[in-house]
């Protein structure tokens, strides 16, 4: 039985005081849901404050991003031992704000994985479709590349090993707009299928979140599919009373 994962990614919002609210209302209010793994991930510059909060609670500390070079002259990034130094249990990556907005590769997000895995990070790798790719038919070709790509990096199977997935379709990200329970457990399966064909024990074990304009109304039946494993939730995460009524749902899947 796969553990539920519900990862709150708060993006670049927050400041020091609403960052330590928030970060005590999902403390206060997390205890209800003890069959969930529930992360949250703060920006960068908040992350000693958040996991000093967390100290000696169960919810895990995740990062939004990583570099996928080793200490050095990179100026603005940040890599993996910086991560696990401040108290990081896993690191998002390839978000399709990543992928959008910083032009990152397949090659990229598949170096990352490694990167964050190689140091003792969980990776959640994001995958996912434009709204043209879904509409012109080529939703499993795009997800089978991005796929392809992680599992032919040098390192890449053995990073899955420790890795959560997260299907985002893009066009359901922020947009309001949800993929159904149905067309998300179509891709869930897929991605399932695809990763058995090279590893048929760890497609069965690895976790496969939904993430795309979840909220407290649609989680408990995205959640209810059989190859969805919790989500990974934007918007609603900022809102602490969502985020883990979402987190509840999630919990009487657990
Ligand atoms: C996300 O950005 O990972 C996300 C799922 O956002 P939202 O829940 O706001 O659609």
């Amino acid at each position: 039985m796969r553990k539920p994962v519900v990862a709150g990614n708060w993006k670049m919002n927050g400041t020091q005081a609403s960052v330590t609210a928030l970060t005590n209302g999902v403390l206060t209010g997390v205890r209800s849901a003890p069959k969930v793994e529930v992360w949250v991930c703060p920006p960068y510059v908040y992350l000693s404050q958040v996991a000093n909060a967390l100290k000696g609670s169960a919810i895990k500390l995740g990062a939004q991003d990583l570099s996928d070079r080793a200490p050095g002259a990179y100026t603005g990034d940040i890599c993996a031992e910086m991560l696990k130094d401040v108290g990081c249990h896993g690191v998002i990556i390839g978000h399709s704000e990543r992928r959008a907005y910083h032009g990152e590769t397949d090659a990229v997000v598949a170096r990352k994985m490694v990167a964050a895995h190689a140091k003792g990070l969980i990776p959640m790798v994001c995958i996912g479709e434009t709204r043209e790719e879904r509409e012109n038919g080529s939703t499993e070709a795009v997800i089978g590349r991005q796929l392809d790509a992680l599992m032919d990096a040098d390192g890449g199977m053995r990073a899955l090993q420790a890795a959560v997935i997260a299907y985002e379709p893009v066009w359901a990200i922020g947009t309001g707009l949800t993929a159904s329970p149905e067309q998300a457990q179509a891709v869930h399966a897929f991605i399932r299928t695809r990763i058995a064909t090279r590893n048929s024990a760890l497609a069965a074990k690895i976790q496969i979140l939904y993430g795309g304009s979840v909220k407290p109304d649609n989680a408990g039946e995205l959640f209810a599919m059989d190859d969805i494993d919790g989500g990974l939730i934007g918007g609603a995460s900022l809102k602490d009373s969502d985020f883990l009524a979402i987190c509840e749902a999630a919990n009487s899947r657990g």
